[in-house]
């Protein structure tokens, strides 16, 4: 279990665009990428050298904590320099990276519930930062008609008693804005009375344009100093991304607070790193100067291509190496089937369509622009905006626009609920009063269902569970004088009932308390007739997917593990292959023959089985639905495999994979008409699936062999679940299960197993493809 802290931070949307652009560059396509953190000019010589000196000099062992003491002074004295800021080296920690200069900060300044304020656009890890150390970050918007600055107004009104500091990025990653001595002395008047600490990330600091002058916040002022952590580093000054050396400048308490924190988790940055950043300080302007000149060619191309694109706005960036266009007029355009909704889809469609990777302001907290960096040659800048230019061009107003909505209901309850199947008579009465009482005439509502033949009644106040159950099922006749054989109560709002089912196998009757997530229903409804069946008719429920290819009925059937699921969707696809049951089957025995029904009308499928099979997508989409994730944060799916290239990143509405619980009832006539659905079958073949790697791959079974595996349930996928975990049979919606109960299902199984073949099937070194020819083969001997 991860913790609550974690789970509220995010990985950015920039990490998902770049796995998708390693991708394309795996493949060999040619991919221009836009999307760079780093100079593309290599770190100095005369680094380097100082680097090999270290080396050499054996300078490879732990520094103390903080940094040397040399490179100390010699931030000291560069400070003391470029912005006349005065600091002694017990003020100074390198760390590794300026991004742990802040991580430490912030860890060192913000505990539970304090706020700090960040204006967006803001760099990706800020939010995340405070999140991390269990604070709020405030977001702002420094809007794009003040230049992407944040005003003296909004910064007032942003600090409340809780705000505890504001992180400030000056040049702005992703903008590119920087903030004058004049716009930030006015930041620091609203400041200079507040208890609130600056962090000042000026790491782009040397790369500004048109002889902009930066000023540092904490010399802005005369008070700032105290209030203000100055963060640097070389990695973007001297192109030195990969040596980890940054830095942090500031009040002594709070410095030593950040060393603390470094000397618990990291340590001093790297010794080696450490005498190159020195010499870098102490070392020549002249390659910084020319890279600088060369990134204000390379700005004033990119933005010169802009203008000329229609429907794109941009502000004249004056630092850093990013422009960060507004690109919200494409939005509502498509072209080819993308349909773009937001800064991810344009993102996402420019790299399928241009081979373009940047990175949406999404991921910046803008949704309206993009963000391209130009650290790279002109010659990939010129063919990516030629690319870029034309990919929009592309992009028209459709002449309809598809909207869907979806038809779907989001369950308090999330888990099936346990069931108590072993009421006595006097319980059985108490808690049918207690159900009754809050069934109220004006809440009430009744329907009975014929399941299998049999006449279930559902007695409920819960809307969603009616709407469902009359989905699910075939109707049977609705007149008081007709007893029904099973009655189910499913009260919702009982308080101080945790969310519990009961059954009473003698009367039939079924209580479900609090729960209107239709899965438990289901269970109940199928674990009645499936009981009742069995003692009146001799019917037996059986729990596997079921079908039929040419007159040949199969089960499929498997413990969790064993990839029942991509095999039987797998089989789907054979155009002969019509789908039965997707969950339970029961079977009547008889002249010889093994008939199975299907007693539900519409199928409650998972909608994440649409991973297996594309064309149930569209059929979800038009099915009443439960639980289909519709917030892009409630994504439950790990391993989705859309990871990088979410659908909801993109402003698709919903996601039907998106959880495990999300279902659909599903008209399986819509799969494909009367040809892909029947609703019986002559059962012929079980196939027992397993998940074992020294398993032969097909092995047809003895009857008593398979009726050893079916009861014990534990030879198929045996290395996946332990002994005693798998519900008997494989069937969880059993309710009784009795010795007596379970002897019968045997005794049906040895029946099936008189008339149906039994095949082993080894899914453990076969793709689903590969097991599915298997199956089909066995199907067509027939
Ligand atoms: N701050 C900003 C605004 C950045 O863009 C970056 C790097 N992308 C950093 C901090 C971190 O730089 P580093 O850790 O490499 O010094």
């Amino acid at each position: 279990m991860l913790s609550e802290r974690i789970k509220k931070v995010g990985i950015s949307p920039t990490m998902k665009i770049a796995a998708k652009a390693i991708a394309m560059k795996a493949q060999g396509i040619d991919v221009v990428d836009f999307s760079v953190g780093e100079p593309d000019f290599p770190t100095p010589e005369y680094i380097k050298q100082a680097a090999k000196k270290a080396i050499d000099e054996n300078h490879t062992k732990y520094t103390i904590n903080a940094g040397t003491l040399e490179l100390r002074r010699a931030i000291c004295d560069y400070l003391q320099k470029t912005h006349n800021l005065s600091y002694d080296p017990g003020q100074i920690i390198v760390t590794n990276g300026a991004k742990q200069a802040i991580f430490n900060t912030i860890l060192a300044l913000i505990g539970e519930e304090d706020e700090v304020i960040i204006p967006a656009p803001y760099w990706v890890s800020y939010p995340e930062m405070v999140r991390l150390a269990g604070g709020n970050p405030v977001i702002i918007d420094a809007r794009e008609e003040n230049g992407f600055k944040i005003t003296p107004q909004q910064l007032k009104q942003a600090i409340s008693a809780n705000t505890r500091a504001l992180i400030l990025c000056n040049p702005s990653n992703p903008t590119g804005a920087a903030y004058s001595e004049e716009e930030l002395l006015a930041l620091a008047e609203v400041l200079k009375d507040e208890d609130v600490y600056v962090i000042a990330d000026e790491i782009y600091e040397k790369l500004i344009y048109d002889n902009f002058r930066l000023t540092s916040f904490a010399a802005v002022h005369p008070r700032m100093q105290e209030k203000t952590i100055v963060v640097n580093g070389f990695s973007k000054a001297y192109s030195m991304t990969g040596w980890r050396i940054g830095y942090m400048a500031g009040p002594r308490d709070i410095v030593e607070a950040a060393n603390k924190i470094q000397s618990h988790s990291t340590s001093n940055a790297n010794s080696i790193s450490q005498y190159a950043a020195l010499r870098a300080l102490t070392g020549p302007a002249y390659e910084i100067n020319r890279m600088v000149a060369e990134f204000q060619k390379r700005r004033n191309y990119v933005l010169q291509r802009l203008k000329s694109i229609p429907g794109i706005s941009c502000q004249e960036p004056q630092g850093a190496f990013y422009v960060f266009p507004n690109i919200a007029s494409y939005f509502g355009k498509e072209y080819n089937g993308n349909y773009i909704r937001n800064s991810y889809g344009l993102a996402y469609y420019l790299l399928r369509e241009a081979n373009v990777v940047l990175v949406p302001g999404a991921a910046f907290g803008s949704d309206k622009h993009i963000r391209i960096s130009y650290a790279t040659s002109m010659e990939q800048l010129e063919k990516g905006m030629d690319r870029i230019a034309e990919a929009l061009r592309k992009l028209k107003t459709p002449a309809k626009v598809k909207y869907v909505r979806l038809n779907n209901y989001h369950t308090n309850v999330r888990k099936t609920v346990p069931v108590e199947a072993t009421l006595n008579a006097e319980r059985r009465e108490a808690l049918i009063a207690e159900a009754e009482a809050h069934l109220k005439y004006d809440q009430y509502f009744e329907w009975n269902a014929n399941i299998n033949g049999l006449v279930i009644q559902l007695r409920t106040n819960q809307p969603h569970l009616y709407d469902f159950w009359l989905e699910n099922w075939y109707p049977a006749q609705l007149e008081s004088d007709l007893e029904p054989h099973g009655v189910i109560y499913a009260v919702d709002g009982v308080v101080g009932r945790e969310p519990y089912a009961f059954y009473h196998a003698p009367t039939s009757t079924a209580l479900l308390f609090n729960s209107d997530y239709y899965a438990s229903l289901r269970s109940l409804a199928l674990g009645m007739v499936a009981d009742l069946g069995q003692r009146l008719f001799d019917t037996h429920a059986v729990r596997g997917f079921s079908g039929d290819l040419n007159g040949v009925g199969f089960v499929l059937m498997g413990p969790k593990g064993t990839q029942k699921t991509p095999v039987f969707y797998q089989l789907l696809q054979d155009a002969n292959l019509a789908l039965h049951s997707n969950d339970l089957l029961f079977v009547r025995y008889g002249g010889g023959y093994a008939v199975a029904d299907n007693a539900e009308r519409k199928l409650y499928v998972p909608t994440r089985h649409a991973e297996y099979y594309e064309p149930l997508k569209a059929l979800f989409e038009r099915s009443k639905c439960e639980n289909v994730v519709e917030d892009r944060a409630a994504c439950e799916y790990d391993k989705c495999p859309l990871i990088d290239s979410c659908i909801m990143d993109r402003g698709f509405p919903y996601c039907f994979l998106a959880s495990k619980i999300s279902a659909a009832m599903l008209d399986p006539y819509w799969i494909g008409g009367m040809r892909k659905h029947v609703k019986r079958i002559d059962v012929q073949v079980l196939f027992l699936l397993t998940a074992d790697p020294l398993a032969p791959p097909v092995k047809e079974l003895a009857a008593e062999d398979a009726l050893q595996i079916l009861s014990t349930g534990s030879a198929a996928g045996a290395a996946l679940q332990p002994q005693g975990q798998q519900p008997p049979f494989y069937n969880p919606h059993l309710l009784n299960k009795d010795d007596q109960a379970l002897r019968k299902q045997s005794e049906q199984f040895a029946r099936l197993l008189e008339m149906a073949r039994c095949y082993q099937i080894n899914t453990a070194q076969a793709s689903p493809r590969g097991v599915s020819e298997k199956i089909l083969e066995i199907l067509r001997g027939r």
